[in-house]
């Protein structure tokens, strides 16, 4: 279960109500309960637990998260689409406040290497010292040493990982797509089976769900894999950078439950903006370019967001000003699945499918949920 907060929604500059581009997420266990929540006993003892990854990293990005829950000791990993600067400007200063903070506990950064170059320079520049381990993985070094995986691997407990696999897009620099999957294990023990059989909730419960084998007071064995089912909960989101060409995306989106693209204006501008300067295309995607693309590809879930900042708050049609019922129109032309329009601290949920496998009736593929993305309101608390 994967919780998204879209930290910035704007392209290029920050307006009133967008910041530049960060999106937070939050990896959650709902099988772990209350203060437990995603909760790994051995690396983290004594607090609430809610891991999470920062995907890219605009200017202003720590002042937004001023306005969450979200806590800087819990991030785990700090990903890097590209170097321009409204996806990194905010990480030095997001850096070193952690690092004012106390923030000891490693951090992962993945990203391009020209982005190891500007923190050295900042490193050396402005006194800037981390206390705190931060393990870079070059993008290009990855990309081109496994070539058939792509993938960076972060456990969170023995039960939840998170693999982190990356596709290389289409912008005016090298620019990247995350693939987030999000893998939970978990057992679960048949106890209306127990109840049948005449087995009262004792000790014994605790020892089969351990995957022990007993046997009872009255002499009878019974055997653990009878009684319990190992469920596989998995849920993939696929992030992506600034892209002009949504097809990038083709085998990255194969069991995909959510895609977060780009649509940085309606097609009119698109080529309104090309047609002006044939010398300089920005290499953006338009919301019918990629809703063209996404209704083809099997992805029924789709938020866009890196909206110019010609476009206002406001829901017109009729309006001649740009605004966001524009780019809803222009996104509706095709796509007939969910389409969200992100704004900033806008929080959704993702959930994933769950595969059971029952020792007794072997895998079980389904579980399939009918709504695997949910707006769940504002993360904005002042
Ligand atoms: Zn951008
Ligand atoms: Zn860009």
């Amino acid at each position: 279960m994967l919780k998204l907060t879209f930290l910035g929604t704007s392209a290029g500059v920050p307006t009133k109500q967008r910041n530049v581009t960060a999106l937070a997420i939050e990896c959650l266990n709902p099988y772990l309960s209350g203060s437990n929540q995603g909760n790994d006993k051995q690396n983290n003892p004594n607090k609430k637990s809610r891991p999470w990854l920062l995907i890219d990293c605009g200017e202003g990005t720590q002042q937004q998260l001023l306005h969450t829950k979200l806590s800087m000791r819990q991030l785990v990993a700090i990903c890097i689409t590209h170097v321009h600067g409204d996806h990194c400007y905010g990480l030095p200063g997001l850096l070193a406040s952690a690092a004012m903070s106390g923030r000891r506990e490693p951090l992962t950064l993945v990203a391009p290497k020209a982005i190891a170059t500007l923190l050295e320079a900042i490193t050396a520049t402005t006194e800037l010292h981390l206390p705190f381990a931060l393990n870079f993985v070059a993008i290009e070094e990855v990309l081109s040493e496994q070539r058939d995986t792509n993938k960076v691997n972060i456990r969170l407990s023995d039960q939840h990982q998170l693999n982190i696999d990356i596709t290389l897009l289409s912008h005016r620099v090298a620019s990247h797509a995350f693939g987030i999957t999000q893998t939970i294990q978990h057992r679960t023990l048949d106890t209306d089976k127990l109840l049948k059989q005449g087995i009262p909730a004792s000790a014994l419960w605790g020892k089969l769900q351990q995957g022990h084998d007993v046997i009872t007071e009255d002499g009878q064995q019974l055997c653990a894999a009878d009684y319990v089912n190992d469920d596989l909960s998995r849920t993939r989101v696929v992030v992506a950078g600034d892209n002009d060409t949504p097809a990038c995306l083709t085998t990255a989106l194969v069991d995909t439950d959510l895609l977060v693209h780009e649509a940085t204006y309606t097609h009119e501008v698109l080529t309104k903006i090309q047609g002006k300067n044939p010398e300089f295309d920005p290499m953006h995607s338009s919301a019918q370019l990629v809703t063209d693309f996404v209704e083809k590809s099997g992805v029924n879930n789709l938020i866009l967001t890196h909206f110019s900042a010609r476009y206002q708050g406001f829901n017109n049609p009729n309006s001649k000003t740009p605004n966001m019922a524009h780019i809803r129109l222009d996104a509706e032309t095709v796509f007939k699945g969910n389409l969200w329009l992100a704004a900033d601290f806008d929080q959704y949920m993702v959930d994933g499918a769950v595969d059971s496998v029952s020792n007794q009736e072997g895998r079980q593929k389904g579980c399939q949920k009918e709504n695997r993305v949910q707006y769940i309101g504002s993360a904005r608390s002042y």
